[in-house]
Parts: structure tokens; sequence; C-alpha cells
């Protein structure tokens, strides 16, 4: 054992940490994080590190925003708490609502609000089977996901969840109601020749399949990420999201875009629909909604959709869903204040104009003799370290190549997230060029160490 500090030990003997390997932990023990400053955080003992992971993909503004810390405190004082509940309601999720019905790459009714990604998600599920009952299509009820998919980890959203971390002993995905269709992965899951093209094409003839195995009338809604992030960050192949909408056009199930990554520029367009040519009947947001100054998430809700709950409002009564923080009023004004500072910043613009510098450094990584694959798009990167890379074997997942290679290039100053063997990147979208290149510098000196201990503990 590490001899740790007395705050580490604490931790080791009263969290349980979420998304954490419980048994190695105990071993490494926790990084406790101080402070931050832009893109830099500082641990309990000293270390300065690169936020390589926007902490969850979320800090898009970065660390210390002095406008955004003026926002919080302002609304606590003047007015800490209320909720949205029975007809109550407040100035900042007004506007807020306003702000993302502009905004959406989709038609929006109205927004509702949720604490997290999960809660959107879990959301989603409940609005269209309360959609489907209120018109009458109550056989209409299944949702498909994805294999790889990460949509949270309530009981609905960890079902549309993709992984089997997130399945394996919770008894999940719930019920009969959530399918998964293939991954749209071309390295891992392509045939031998097979263009980007084709592979798209031959996923949209699964989906097909899917619904036509299952009965089309009783599938009502599709969910998918315009780029897989925590599945391993998975840029869609060439063509593919085209042919995925024209099988569910055929069949009337409703597209919902999971941007709770992908929402606020971190694809160089304000949202990962715009940038993939995808026209949602839907989308779930959280994450870069306030920054992560606090927690938000949202749901829109389609003018189609609506009407129907109010139907079934005047049938039934109550719409009886909701939480107590959804659109808390610090965070929403918090929201307000982040979409002010994207839209007055450009940030999208931004994003489009230093990812190409982000992209070429990444992609520069596959000759790394870890490296099976480097991807990515705008801010957005994934490295698939692998055993072999002619035959693309993985490493055995037993071996934790991924987590060390994560702790040595923690080591080199700069903190990324290991998702099994693959290297997720996903900086703050205020990065500059010179902290790009002090980013591919760390992960390049960490890789060259990973490599070192695979070679030494002998685990290819
Ligand atoms: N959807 C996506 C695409 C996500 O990346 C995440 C979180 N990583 C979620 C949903 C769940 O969000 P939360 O952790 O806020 O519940």
């Amino acid at each position: 054992m590490p001899p740790f500090q007395p705050d580490q030990q604490e931790d080791i003997a009263s969290l349980v940490h979420p998304y954490t390997n419980l048994s190695t932990f105990r071993e490494s023990g926790p990084t406790i994080l101080t402070s931050g400053e832009g893109v830099y955080v500082t641990d309990s003992e000293g270390n300065r590190y690169l936020e390589g992971l926007a902490g969850l993909w979320c800090t898009a503004l970065g660390y210390g925003n002095e406008e955004l810390i003026e926002t919080a405190k302002e609304q606590l004082s003047t007015l800490s708490f209320t909720h949205l509940f029975g007809g109550k309601s407040h100035e900042p999720a007004i506007e807020l609502a306003e702000k993302l019905k502009q905004m959406a790459p989709c038609p929006v009714s109205k927004v509702f609000f949720t604490c997290s990604g999960s809660e959107a998600n879990d959301s989603q599920v409940k609005l269209a089977w309360y959609y489907n009952n209120a018109r009458g299509k109550p056989e209409k009820k299944k949702i498909i996901s994805r294999v790889k998919a990460y949509h949270g980890v309530t009981i609905a959203s960890a079902s549309l969840t993709g992984l089997p971390n997130n399945h394996l002993d919770f008894d999940l995905p719930y019920g009969d109601r959530f399918l998964h269709t293939s991954c749209p992965h071309h390295y891992r899951f392509a045939e031998a020749g097979e263009s980007e093209l084709d592979f798209s094409a031959r996923l949209a003839e699964d989906l097909d399949a899917l619904i036509n195995r299952e009965g089309p009338d009783t599938i009502a809604a599709f969910i998918a990420e315009p780029v897989m992030g925590a599945g391993g960050v998975i840029v869609p192949p060439e063509g593919y999201f085209e042919v995925i909408q024209a099988v569910l056009a055929k069949y009337d199930i409703l597209f919902i875009a999971d941007e709770v990554i992908t929402g606020f520029g971190r694809l160089g367009t304000m949202f990962g629909s715009e940038a993939l040519g995808i026209e949602p009947d839907s989308i779930s947001l959280a994450k870069a909604l306030t920054s992560a100054y606090a927690p938000l998430g949202a749901v829109t809700v389609s003018e189609p959709v609506y009407e129907a709950m109010l139907d079934e409002s005047e049938k039934i009564g109550t719409f009886g869903h909701g939480f107590t923080y959804g659109g808390h009023p610090m965070s929403a004004a918090l929201g307000v204040k982040t979409l002010e500072i994207y839209e007055r910043e450009n940030i999208a613009g931004r994003v489009a104009k230093i990812a190409p510098k982000f992209q070429a450094r990444l992609k520069a990584l596959s000759d790394h003799p870890l490296v099976g694959e480097a991807r990515g798009m705008g801010l957005i990167g994934g490295l698939e370290l692998v055993a072999d890379k002619a035959t693309k074997q993985p490493f055995d997942p037993k071996q934790f190549v991924g987590a060390k290679a994560a702790a040595l290039i923690q080591k080199e100053g700069l903190i990324i997230r290991p998702i099994g063997d693959t290297i997720g990147i996903c900086p703050p979208l205020i990065i500059t060029e010179d902290q790009i290149d002090e980013l591919f510098d760390a992960l390049h000196r960490g890789l060259d160490a990973a490599e070192e201990m695979v070679r030494r503990e002998e685990l290819r």
C-alpha cells in the first residue's frame, strides 16, 4: 500500500466512489482536487494538472469563471429556491426555457428541466410512454438505443445505456422495453474491406430488421448520442445518421438526440445534431448547459407530444412527473449566463477554429506503438490502446492497461479518462492552442511510459 495522507485514508474509509473499481481503488487511493483555474486543477498535494476531460465532459468554460460565480451568488441572495410544481415559477427558468427554444436544433414547444443527464433521459422515456398512451397507442412503448451507448445510470437510462458494467448484477436492462441495435464503430465492427458507407448501410439494415422482428407498432423511440462519449468516443461512419433516420421515418419512431456531451459547441457547432445532419424530435441536455457550475438537465418537448400530454391531462389530471430541484433557480440562472457567454464568445466558432489542430495532434498519435485507433471530432477524442496494432488484438481487460496508462499520464500533469482501454480526451472549450500542445505533449510522454510498462510487465 502506498503511504496515504490522512484525508486520503478518510476517503477510503468513508466514501463509495461512483464508477470506480472498488477493489483496485483501495490500493491506488483518491486524487483529492482542491482548486481550479482556467483549464487547470490542483490536488491536495499541490500537483497541478491540465483537466483533459473537462471534469466529466462538462466544464466547458473551465474553472473560476468570475461571471458565473457572481451569477450564482446573486441568485442565491435574491431567491435561493423555488420550484416549478403546480404553477409556481421563477424568472431564470422562464428565461432559460425561452433561450433553449430559440437555440435548439429541433422544433420545440416547451422545455422540461431535470437535475442531470440521467434524469433527462429517464424523462424522455416516460414522456414517450405518456405520449403514446395519450394518443391511443399503448402498445408503442419500446425504446431502441445502441450497443456502447451511454445515456446515464437511473433504471431507465441505464437500461438505454449499452455497456455491460451498467447492466451486470443490476438486473438491467429492465423489463422488455429496452432494445439495443448495432454499434457504429467502423474500426471494431466493420467487415474486412467494408467501406464506411457500406457499414452504415448494413447498420441501417440491422435496425430495420430489429424493428420488424419486434413489430414497428411496438417501437416508440430511438435514442442516440451524435458522437458516442462514455462508450469510448465513437464517431459514426460516413452517411450513418442519414440512413438510420430514413429507417425511423418509415415506422413513425421518434428520434431523441442525447446532446448531453455534444451540446453547446463540443463538435464545433452549437449542437452535435447540426454537425452530423440529425433532425431530432427532441434533445436531452445537461453538463455544459451550466458549464458544470451547478447540476441541471433539460428535455425539449415538441408540439405534437405537448398537445397529446395536454389532452391526457384533461382526462386524468395532473402530469405526475417532476424533480424537486429540476430547474433550480441558481442552476437556471447559471444556464442563462452560460448560454450568454457561449453566444458572446462564439464558443462553437472558436472550437471549429482550433479543432483542426486538436485533431491533427490526436491523429498523429495513431503512430504510437500502443494506439490502435485515434479518433475524434471537434474537441473530443479517443485513443484505443491495443496489444497488437496489425491485428487490432485488445489487451486482456483484467490487465487494466487503460487504467494504468491513465495513472501514468496523470503523473505527466494531465487528467484524462480511461474507458476500458480507450483514453477519452475532452478538454474545456476555452483551451488555447498552446495548451493543446501542452496536453498532447503530456499525453505522448504518458503513453511512452505506458508502453514501457507494457513491455516491462510483459502484457502483450
Ligand atoms: N447522456 C450522456 C451522453 C452522457 O455522457 C451522460 C454522462 N456522462 C449522461 C447522459 C448522464 O448524465 P448524468 O451523469 O448527469 O446523469
